[in-house]
């Protein structure tokens, strides 16, 4: 339920909702608009109608919101929701470039590569050191290890770091060595670990599932938001389609229809659903276009060695016309790259 004041509702005339609400064991999520206070009530409203708060003195309106992800809808919260992650905000006019390895590999690979995409204007460094690959056998990631030159990276180029976390057990190192943890697409519903990562104060990647609707992910979204952490960032990666041409379908169309559904930012991940570089910096520069607040991309300085992921990792070379382009798009759209 969402209770809208008039402009000019007194303090007391809000006191005395919220102490009805408080009362009768709601939790009040309130908003402060220009002009308006609004009131996101949470909690079995099933009882009350919208014509019972209307009936309070100060409030204009009251409605139910629809949605099952009531504080991710855009009902509940209509501006867009911002992200701040060091000198970076994310969901307003500054654009995030998220690059790096698919995985860490070693620190000389990882100094390298963070070097020279920091260089270009990547304003967040990623990579893998917990690796949900699809066989045993495939490398599975360094650990630990991998995060300490991930760290290492980001503190000597100035950027803040991602990485995906796949055990609930592996929490104290991503509080340790990341900026924003990355829930990876074969996690997205693993309700166990997004409950425990809502009860901490960092910004969350939140991937959408390999075969999710949008629906699914904005309630998985909800799991966090609902549970204590609304630095939530929403991440496109494509679905499974029938199409075989490309590794997954990047499903473009969920970024405005995640605009109009939710004030979550979104960026996208042309990578994972390319699966080729040659065809990544096209939906790269789509991705901003269709109105992203950010992208994620692969970049590896020797592909063809990498030990994941390296037919869809740019060169550095791409990646910098890359970065080149989409400035232009941005700048079309009164965007910008945010700077470190
Ligand atoms: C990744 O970012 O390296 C990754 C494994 O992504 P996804 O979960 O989207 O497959
Ligand atoms: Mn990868």
């Amino acid at each position: 339920m969402i209770i809208v004041f008039k402009p000019n509702a007194s303090n007391e005339q809000m006191k005395h909702v919220s102490d009805y609400l408080v009362e009768h064991g709601f939790k009040i999520h309130p908003i402060q608009g220009e002009e308006h206070t609004v009131y996101g009530i949470i909690g079995n409203t099933k009882n009350l109608t919208p014509e019972f708060f209307e009936s309070f003195k100060g409030v204009s309106t009251a409605f139910r919101v629809l949605e099952s992800y009531k504080m991710c809808s855009r009902a509940f919260h209509p501006r867009n929701s911002k992200v701040k992650i060091g000198n970076i905000t994310i969901g307003g006019n500054e654009l995030a470039v998220m690059a790096g390895p698919c995985s860490i590999e070693n620190k000389k690979m990882m100094d390298n590569i963070s070097k020279k995409i920091t260089q270009h204007g990547a304003n967040f460094i990623r990579g893998g050191a917990f690796k949900p690959r699809s066989s045993p056998y495939a490398f599975q990631g360094l650990g630990e290890e991998g995060l300490i030159y991930l760290r290492e990276a980001g503190d000597k180029y100035g950027t803040p770091v991602v990485s995906e976390i796949m055990a609930i057990s592996d929490i104290p190192l991503f509080e340790k060595y990341v900026d924003v943890i990355q829930i990876g697409a074969r996690n997205m519903q693993n309700f166990a670990l997004l409950k425990e990562l809502a009860r901490l104060d960092k910004p969350i990647l939140l991937k959408r599932g390999i075969s999710a609707t949008v629906e699914e992910w904005l309630n998985s979204a909800e799991y966090l938001a609902s549970k204590g952490n609304q630095k939530i960032i929403l991440c496109e990666r494509g679905i499974r389609t029938f199409e075989k041409s490309t590794r997954f379908t990047l499903d473009l169309s969920s970024v405005p229809v995640i605009k109009k559904k939710s004030h979550l930012p979104i960026i996208v991940d042309p990578s994972h659903p390319m699966g080729q570089r040659d065809l990544v910096i096209p939906m790269a520069r789509a991705a901003i276009a269709a109105g992203a607040d950010g992208i994620m991309v692969e970049v590896h300085d020797n592909p063809d060695e990498a030990l994941s992921d390296g037919a869809q990792s740019l060169y550095p070379k791409q990646f910098s016309e890359l970065m080149k382009e989409i400035k232009i798009i941005a700048g079309a759209l009164g965007k910008t790259i945010a700077k470190n």
